[in-house]
């Protein structure tokens, strides 16, 4: 199958994603996830996504929540890296499979069966120079505590639907359900440890549903 041609988005001055050129594979991907309501990153946090890995260039990637593969697609394709992708939902699984070897690129693009609270053992012989958390946002901290010891010097960990779809709005706080409370909570307990972290500079990005950027200090840097 033919792999998935140079994807180019542009972006106007209002960040609207205003013009795209979209492989078979990938607007077939895009319709499936809005017909079953698969929550794939929106367009704007990908394209944030995309320009930091053509600036940090990284060789290898961890991402936590594969879903269909799309993101995990779409990463590779910026600058060839290795990507080692957890998934812990069957139907997922079976969907990203089928996408991944539909992408040609099945020897790039690692799939691991596992939920991620679990996976550890399957990836601790590697390191990373970027991990995406992108699954259950109540896990979001035990996610980036499992991982984090994995990541390479000044590496880079980005975090997606920090904003939880305008839910963290204190406005729209009393109006949630008590699970969806909750979540809230767990986020805003997430964003201040990744804020608070002595080992991270974290900017948080208004963009797309939120994507939280946190850069690993430098180990040899003077920092208080
Ligand atoms: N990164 C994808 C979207 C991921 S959606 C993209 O942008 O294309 C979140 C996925 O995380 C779901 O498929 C869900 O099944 C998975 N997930 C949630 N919690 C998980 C866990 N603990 N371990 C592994 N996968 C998990
Ligand atoms: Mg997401």
């Amino acid at each position: 199958m033919a792999a998935i041609k140079k994807i180019v988005i542009v972006m106007d001055a209002t960040n609207n994603t205003t013009d795209f050129h979209w492989s078979a594979l990938e607007v077939q991907m895009r319709a499936y996830a809005h017909e079953a309501h698969v929550p794939i990153i929106v367009d704007e946090g990908l394209a944030l996504l995309e320009q930091i890995i053509r600036i940090q260039r990284p060789s290898k990637i961890l991402e936590i929540g594969t879903a269909i593969g799309f993101s995990a697609i779409r990463m590779h394709q910026v600058c060839n890296s290795q990507i080692y992708t957890i998934e812990r939902n069957q139907d997922m699984i079976c969907l990203a499979k089928k996408n991944i070897q539909a992408s040609g690129f099945a020897a790039q693009i690692h799939l691991i069966e596992q939920d991620a609270l679990e996976a550890f053992d399957s990836v601790k012989n590697k390191k990373f120079d970027l991990i995406f958390i992108d699954a259950a946002k109540a896990q979001y901290t035990k996610f980036f505590e499992i991982y984090t010891p994995l990541l390479t010097n000044r590496g880079i960990v980005i975090t997606d639907n920090m904003s939880f779809h305008g839910l963290l709005d204190p406005k729209e706080y009393e109006n949630q359900s008590r699970s969806v409370k909750g979540l809230i909570r767990k986020l805003l307990s997430y964003r201040k440890f990744l804020l608070d972290h002595d080992n991270y500079d974290t900017t948080i990005f208004e963009i797309g549903d939120g994507i939280a950027v946190s850069v690993k200090k430098d180990e040899y840097a003077n920092h208080k």
